[in-house]
């Protein structure tokens, strides 16, 4: 089993973030082996979003930086 730190953001979703990969995942030849997760840590982000929600609610400016560049092309 691969080891995972879960992270949980203010907005409900969590994502894991492999802290140790085993033997089996390091040597298949895929680098996709299929472990069970086993989740050793747990972190509160109580200050942040996940990637997919942070952008389109909390960055105004991410919005105006694209429309900035759909003007210059
Ligand atoms: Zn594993
Ligand atoms: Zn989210």
């Amino acid at each position: 089993m691969c080891n995972y730190t879960q992270r949980e953001y203010a907005c409900g979703h969590f994502v894991w973030l492999a802290s140790k990969h085993c033997e089996a995942y390091k040597t298949s030849k895929s680098g996709r082996t299929k472990c069970e997760p086993n989740v050793t840590a747990f972190e509160e982000r109580p200050e942040s979003m996940c990637g997919e929600c942070w952008p389109a609610q909390h960055h105004p400016w991410t919005a105006e930086f694209m429309r900035q560049l759909s003007v210059q092309r």
